[in-house]
């Protein structure tokens, strides 16, 4: 972080960087986006208006990793490397990629205009990923929970209809929702991840005006699809007997999904709104901005949505009437490395194939301009001295 008179690059004003680097009510803070990539590595460690979005997504991926090993060590669960577990491997994956491209994206944006976008275009693209990884996550686990079959044969989202009957209402089965979850469900969420993509990458280069609105509105479409096994779940009665420890196990499913809404919520609101330095301009230039506070709620969104998928991973291990795959016995197919790792990456290829048609186009606009860029920043850093 050392130029050649041994000070740290400065920090500079919102009127001295290119306006593309600038955001709304903040207004010093900026490093100029000519840094290396040690000066970048190394601004994690010096209060930038960047240094807060870096940690908020980066510390949290310790958090994560801490709460989702612990499904490992549970009575009853198989080793962590079975086909069970496919699809919460490919949920962490999600995660983890999500956040460490995140705050990479916030640390590394400063070595030139060009990386800036690219940086932004990998965010969006793991965010997408990740509704990806959730809809694996809740296919197998909560709705209609493929692979996991009733001891008496059946798939066990069918277990309503004779399982029980006097505890657990028939309702359970909806047979005429049974072709979407089935057939459609998975499908539909890799297309609107990819819509997502391409709308978020576009608001980089057109739609500026209304670019928070837009990438927020647009990511609803992923949660409202993903989240269909949950909204079927919270509409019809637990498939589990209300004496038995998955009911128990299963109940505090609901409270995560809401609590999990209700953050999802409120980072859209600092999104969205710039609240606090909307307030007060140049108040909360290095800490305490909507953006931190955006990351700090999207963190808690997927927390709550972790503890929610884990309650009923612990809920299907507790049940004694549920054989876990592979079983013949099972309707629909259960995890395989192809459905699982495979959806996964098929989709992370065709999203980098996006991201790399979207950098080159940033490279044609932003590329020429690097050079003037960096001789009108030294001129005027001479003239200061
Ligand atoms: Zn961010």
């Amino acid at each position: 972080m050392l130029v050649n008179c041994g000070q740290p690059l400065a920090l500079v004003s919102h009127t001295d960087v290119p306006p593309r680097v600038t955001e709304n009510f903040i207004l010093t803070g900026y490093r100029f986006p000519n840094y290396s990539l040690r000066d970048c590595l190394w601004s994690a460690f010096r209060p930038t208006n960047e240094t807060g979005n870096f940690w908020t997504h980066f510390l949290p991926v310790f958090i994560f990793a801490f709460y989702f090993v612990e499904v490992f060590g549970w009575d009853g669960a198989p080793d962590a490397e079975a086909a069970f577990f496919y699809p919460l491997w490919t949920y962490f994956i999600g995660v983890f990629c999500l956040l460490m491209a995140s705050s990479m994206a916030h640390l590394l944006n400063s070595m030139s205009l060009v990386v800036r976008e690219v940086c932004f275009f990998v965010d969006y693209g793991t965010i997408s990923a990740y509704t990806v990884g959730s809809s694996l996550a809740y296919y197998y686990y909560i709705h209609p929970r493929a692979g996991i079959a009733a001891k008496g044969g059946q798939n066990s989202s069918q277990l309503g209809s004779n399982h029980e009957p006097d505890q657990r209402p028939a309702s359970y089965a909806m047979p005429e929702h049974s072709m979407f979850f089935e057939t459609f469900y998975m499908p539909c969420a890799c297309v609107v991840a990819i819509i997502c993509v391409l709308s978020c990458c576009n608001t980089r280069q057109r739609w500026r005006e209304h670019r928070y609105i837009i990438r927020t509105l647009v990511f609803l479409l992923p949660f409202l699809i993903s989240s269909t096994p949950v909204f079927y779940r919270l509409i019809t009665t637990s498939p589990y007997s209300n004496t038995s420890p998955s009911f128990a196990a299963s109940a505090p499913m609901s409270t995560f999904f809401y609590r999990h809404c209700v953050w999802l919520l409120v980072s859209a609101l600092f999104n969205i709104s710039k609240v606090p330095e909307r307030l007060a301009p140049g108040r909360f230039d290095i800490w305490g901005h909507s953006h931190q506070w955006f990351h700090c709620c999207t963190f808690l969104s997927i927390l709550d949505e972790l503890h929610m998928i884990l309650a009923e991973v612990r809920a299907i291990l507790l049940s004694p009437d549920l054989l876990l795959p592979p079983t013949p016995s099972s309707r629909l197919p259960g995890p395989t490395i192809a459905s699982t790792y495979g959806v996964m990456l098929l989709l992370q290829t065709t999203i980098i194939s996006i991201i790399m048609w979207f950098s080159w186009h940033a490279n044609c606009i932003y590329g020429p301009q690097k050079h003037r860029l960096e001789k009108q920043h030294l001129q005027k850093h001479l003239k200061c001295h």
